[in-house]
């Protein structure tokens, strides 16, 4: 495995149950023990009602494309091994909104609502990072 040269997400305190999980290929969303409401990106109160009594749901895994883009040329070297790369907007089922590439898939190919799942990639020992496929028909 070569060594992973792209930028790390810097991990906060309290979005460690999430990095956890992610090593354990599980995608956790935040969620408020008051109002139920989901949250993305995890936070240290819930942006509905500022509430810090907060949990986590594992969630399905599940997706819906919501918008996206392809860049085909014009990113900084580390990224050039991945293009084309498709950045995405994926809706999930426990009501939040995640940004993220869609992989292993031709990305001719992806579409608005279309059917995606999570799947991780191992960046460092400490960190796995999640991106969405298509669903496998
Ligand atoms: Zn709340």
């Amino acid at each position: 495995m070569t060594e992973y040269n792209k930028p790390l997400p810097v991990i906060q305190e309290l979005a460690r149950p999430f990095w956890d999980a992610a090593k354990e290929g599980k995608l956790l969303v935040q969620c408020c023990n008051s109002c139920n409401a989901s949250i993305f990106f995890p936070r240290d109160r819930c942006p509905e009602c500022w509430s810090q009594d907060l949990g986590w749901i594992e969630a399905s895994g599940n997706g819906e494309v919501y918008a996206f883009s392809v860049t085909y040329e014009g990113v900084e070297k580390p990224f050039v091994e991945d293009l084309p790369i498709v950045l995405a907007w994926i809706d999930l089922p426990e009501g939040i909104r995640m940004q993220t590439n869609i992989v292993d898939c031709d990305p001719e190919s992806v579409e608005i609502g279309m059917p995606v799942e999570v799947t991780f990639r191992k960046a460092t020992e400490d960190i796995c990072l999640p991106y969405f496929k298509p669903v496998s028909a």
